[in-house]
């Protein structure tokens, strides 16, 4: 019997085990932080058809990655679920041999609909973005019409048909949303579902970033912790993004993801595909790799496999852990691109 290849390790001595895959470019959201709607107006270009990688595309790429250690996959975007027939990609990504975890990050507006049918295509679980409880506040963050209501339905669907364990992500934002802080806390409390917040990051160039509107992963858990008594949980796996902490009373967990105060690069497993078919290689990147053109030109499973090899074990990358003034400047994919 052959055994999986040693998978392949970056200069930093970091291996390949995770991949996220951008589905798609577009959105039916405008959130301030990532797709602010003075630049994604009615005029914005997004992807052709053509442009973006097909569904047989993803799963022979995917195919080539977990035939070189990667173990989780993670939908991502723009929003995964307003590409059409999403659940097609993931039935095929499901019948992947070696996909441990097949995840999906989403704004969760369209999943009372579309819930069913993914756990039926073999979908693990789902994350939710979730930014504030307040509807004012949430329209303020995410520019968009739809009310947290349907976002909650989301969530308790993906729950009911099985997507779980259900994660909330909630971007905290000085000044927009940090006032929602413990109500977000409370509300999950109890609930199963394991809300995480993320500072919020500069990543692309359009969302006038400033370390002041940053609230620091310490101040969010002195925050929680002074309402709710919390203690540190273990990490489940080397590489975990985020740094996890339970409550002493019994109802659950929380997490922190300190990409900006406290960076985690040295254990960054993750390589990123984006919708057009680039690989990159860290949520910061400049520029990506064109996988897409050896595909279309008929490269062989091979001739792929020794590409993104090469990629990886050229990688450099630690852009948080460098994060100054001299790399405020450069140039950045955009979070809808790369996903997130
Ligand atoms: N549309 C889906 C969603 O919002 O869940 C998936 C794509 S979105 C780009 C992926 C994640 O990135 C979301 O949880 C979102 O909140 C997060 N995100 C976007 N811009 C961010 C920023 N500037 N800082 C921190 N997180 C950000
Ligand atoms: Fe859309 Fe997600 Fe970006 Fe918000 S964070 S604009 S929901 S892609
Ligand atoms: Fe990974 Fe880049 Fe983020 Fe560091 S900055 S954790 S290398 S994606």
């Amino acid at each position: 019997m052959s055994h999986p290849p040693e998978p392949p390790r970056d200069r930093l001595e970091r291996r390949l085990r995770d991949l996220r895959v951008s589905v798609t470019d577009r959105c039916n959201f405008r959130c301030v932080y990532c797709m602010p709607r003075d630049i994604f107006g009615p005029d914005f270009e997004f992807l052709s058809r053509q442009e973006i990688l097909s569904f047989e595309e993803i799963h022979r790429l995917a195919r080539i990655f977990v035939g070189l250690g990667v173990q989780k996959i993670r939908l991502t975007g723009g929003e995964p679920l307003v590409r059409k027939d999403v659940e097609t990609l993931v039935a095929l990504l499901a019948g992947i041999p070696g996909v441990e975890d097949l995840a999906m990050t989403t704004n969760a507006s369209l999943l009372p609909q579309k819930a069913q049918a993914l756990k039926d295509a073999g979908l693990h679980r789902v994350t939710v973005s979730l930014d504030a409880l307040d509807e004012e506040v949430f329209h303020a963050m995410t520019d968009t019409s739809i009310p947290v209501s349907r976002v909650l339905e989301g969530i308790q669907v993906a729950q009911e048909v099985g997507l779980r364990p259900v994660r909330i992500n909630m971007v905290v934002k000085r000044g927009a949303n940090d006032g929602q802080i413990l109500k977000m806390a409370e509300h999950f409390r109890g609930s199963g579902q394991t809300l995480r917040f993320i500072e919020f990051m500069d990543v692309g160039t359009t969302n006038d970033w400033r370390l002041d509107d940053v609230v620091p992963a310490r101040e969010i858990h002195q925050m929680i912790d002074a309402r709710w008594p919390l203690e540190p949980v273990d990490s489940e796996y080397p590489g975990e993004v985020a740094t996890r902490y339970r409550y002493r009373d019994g109802a659950g967990e929380i997490g922190i993801i300190s990409s900006v105060t406290q960076p985690f690069c040295s254990t960054c497993t993750r390589a990123r595909l984006t919708a057009q078919g680039e690989l990159f290689t860290c949520l910061f990147g400049s520029r990506g790799h064109d996988l897409k053109s050896l595909v279309r030109e008929g490269a062989t499973d091979e001739e792929i496999r020794d590409r993104i090899v090469g990629i990886w074990t050229g990688r450099t990358d630690r852009y948080s852990e460098l994060r100054s003034e001299a790399t405020r400047d450069l140039p950045r994919v955009e979070m809808f691109r790369i996903g997130g």
